[in-house]
């Protein structure tokens, strides 16, 4: 039996958003059920829009006021954090559970020194607190320490910034951080050593959920992928079996749209993912698909498990209209 860290069940969010000066709720999450092994990179992938964010802001519970959580439980070290409350959920964010984000800028305070902020997390300015974040800080393969720590955000690349926030993780001993496309903001060589920094945390034992809407980053870091369309999960697999084989139409589509040959055209995805205030009956992917049958426009498929590679679309299902 896997040793799991995170498990979510069920869980329905939506928003309340006003249209026409009539409030109403919509959707972003929809019945998710997942499951996240200790110590492995797992990937949440998909376009933006796809409720990845929402996901990830519901398991730190910094969704906005508008928000609802209408059904579901998130289990983390056996415990369901959407009971808890907000003053006793907070010992859990930033210590257990940490986020990497996708601007390291908007998590570091411009006030404050490096030396600071990382001696907040940890309480105190202890010999033994300082020797700490040092470990960190070189643990993430920043050089000049003393000059980093002396360093405000914004005398920092946004690489540094990044290995920074990493060190903080390290320091508060997380044991699940949540990568919320933490080298969007990078040059490739840079966020490739960001990668690279969360394969040494996997090592360390950590668990890594990497949201990203770039599969091509996903094959070679993650150990298992999970595709999301419009609030829904469409594919889930280990990743070797998810690339080997990828099943639904839209993870194809998302695979023909990398670069593969210098020179080679590009595929688009046809169309645009809609806003959640529209309503799609079906498969919500169906006005994008080019496989979508009659029976795709009206009844939405289900979530199959397909040996340990489950997918939601009707080319895998027998049904009758
Ligand atoms: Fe395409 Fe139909 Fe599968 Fe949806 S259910 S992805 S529309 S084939």
């Amino acid at each position: 039996m896997k040793d799991n860290i995170l498990e979510i069940k069920d869980l329905s969010v939506g928003f309340n958003i006003e249209i026409n000066n009539v409030e109403k709720f919509f959707y972003a999450l929809n019945s998710i059920n997942l499951s996240f092994e200790k110590n492995k990179i797992h990937a949440l992938a998909g376009e933006s829009g796809c409720g990845k964010s929402v996901l990830i802001n519901t398991i730190l519970k910094l969704l906005p006021k508008n928000s609802l959580i209408k059904s579901g439980e998130i289990i983390f070290n056996n415990q369901d954090i959407l009971k808890l409350k907000n003053r006793e959920f907070r010992k859990i964010r930033g210590n257990q559970i940490s986020l990497i984000p996708q601007d390291p800028f908007m998590s570091l305070n411009p006030l404050y020194t490096i030396e600071n902020q990382m001696l907040e997390v940890l309480e105190g300015n202890s010999a033994e607190n300082i020797e700490k974040i040092k470990w960190a800080l070189n643990e993430v393969k920043i050089k000049n320490i003393d000059n980093v720590l002396k360093s405000y955000p914004h005398e920092l690349s946004g690489g540094m910034k990044q290995r920074v926030i990493i060190a903080m993780s390290l320091v508060q001993n997380s044991q699940l951080i949540l990568a919320d496309e933490p080298t969007t903001a990078l040059d490739v060589s840079v966020s490739n050593s960001i990668l690279n920094l969360l394969l040494d945390l996997k090592e360390k034992g950590k668990t890594i959920i990497l949201i990203t809407h770039d599969l091509s980053i996903v094959s070679n870091y993650c150990d298992t992928t999970t595709i999301m369309y419009l609030g829904d999960i469409v594919e889930s697999a280990d990743s070797s079996k998810l690339f080997k084989n990828p099943m639904h139409p839209y993870t194809n589509a998302l695979l023909k749209a990398l670069p593969t040959k210098r020179g080679e055209r590009l595929e688009n995805i046809k169309g645009q993912i809609s806003p959640i205030t529209d309503i799609i009956s079906g498969c919500k992917f169906h006005p994008r698909c080019n496989m979508a049958s009659d029976v795709c426009k009206m009844k939405k498929p289900f979530l199959c498990n397909y040996d340990c590679h489950k997918v939601s679309c009707w080319l895998y299902q027998k049904t009758s209209l």
